[in-house]
């Protein structure tokens, strides 16, 4: 009798909402690190692959193993490879840790290893790119915990002067006149482990673009589980879907316990199939491959009416960005986490 073949673990999870991607590999337990390209930005980093390393920011959500594990990888990686220093972004609370980790690695390695550290408390933002800024809220857990929403600030002219000719708005504009207001739209939410409550009921959580969400436990017999880890259960999941005003739900830290049949059981007979359509599981490779390849022909026709060129030439067209890491290739995890009730 011949042992089981080792489990896919390395394979990197993709979902493309345009114009971002949002790869990454979470499993309850094991590791958690999801990467969006677009922003620079990696959430969590208990895994570290090509991707999580060319992020220049890493927010971590909360101290498990299998959330942090590979932070000094990253830092002592980038600075090996001449990346440039990544910045940690952090709960304020376990920064002083964090910081401690690291010095632990730097003698341990005899590197000097370069590394940022930057601390937030609840609801304190850090501008990560041109008009985004990445914002913390508190989270629910077995330890210090946030979230973090990714806000884009737009600023748009104020309803009163909407009518007016350019000269003239020109013309207030010189005289000192404040002619716009901001816009902060909550583009990418993530949440990180949590146990639901009135800190989802914010609008960085509700009317999001995309909510990157944990969903550890489906089963009934799970539900104590989830109270005592202070994870999330599906039954929280169908509770919170009526308030929730986002294109995507993005499931992730699933547990092993549950197979992505149960899984997709559950959330077909949970929810309407408007609501199950927005639904994503991050680690379901087949499905969200076919998903992808759905988006790819879309795109060429919508690109290519009229146009009868070489098809190969077309198929980059209209995603370039997102091909290079389309299938990922497996990759092994390097010292997978271990953190026994810890997740
Ligand atoms: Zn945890
Ligand atoms: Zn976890």
């Amino acid at each position: 009798m011949l042992p089981k073949p080792p489990s896919r673990v390395g394979q990197i999870g993709f979902l493309l909402f345009p114009p971002i991607r949002i790869e990454g590999v979470t499993i309850a337990g094991e590791g958690t690190a999801i990467v969006i390209p677009e922003y620079d930005l990696c959430f969590d980093i208990g895994v570290c692959f090509k991707p999580m390393l060319s992020a220049k920011y890493v927010a971590i959500t909360h101290g498990h193993m299998d959330h942090v594990a590979n932070l000094p990888y990253y830092f002592s990686q980038r600075w090996f490879q001449g990346m440039g220093v990544g910045t940690c972004v952090c709960d304020k609370r376990i920064e002083p840790a964090v910081r401690g980790m690291m010095q632990g690695w730097i003698d341990l390695e005899n590197q000097k290893t370069s590394h940022e550290v930057i601390g937030l408390d609840q609801h304190e933002e850090i501008q990560i790119k041109n008009n985004l800024f990445l914002r913390a809220i508190r989270m629910d857990h077995t330890v210090p915990a946030t979230g973090y929403a990714v806000i884009e600030r737009r600023t748009k002219l104020k309803d009163e002067f909407r009518d007016l000719p350019q000269s003239r708005l020109m013309e207030l504009k010189r005289e000192g006149t404040d002619i716009t207001r901001e816009l902060r739209l909550p583009m990418v939410t993530y949440l990180g482990d949590t146990l639901p409550g009135p800190h989802l009921f914010c609008d960085e959580v509700l009317k999001t673009r995309i909510l990157i969400t944990e969903c550890t436990f489906f089963e009934k017999e799970h539900k104590e589980r989830a109270a005592i880890g202070k994870h999330v259960h599906i039954d929280d999941l169908v509770e919170l879907m009526p308030h929730l005003e986002c294109e995507a739900i993005v499931l992730t830290h699933i547990t092993r316990r549950t197979n992505l049949a149960q899984v997709h059981e559950e959330i077909n007979r949970r929810f309407s199939p408007e609501d199950a359509a927005r639904i994503h599981v991050l680690m379901d490779h087949r499905q969200n491959r076919r998903r992808y390849d759905q988006q790819m022909v879309a795109a060429e026709k919508a690109a290519g009416v009229g146009d009868h060129g070489d098809s190969a030439d077309n198929k980059n067209k209209p995603q370039q960005s997102a091909s290079s890491s389309v299938t990922p290739s497996a990759t092994t995890t390097p010292a997978p986490a271990s953190s026994g009730a810890s997740e």
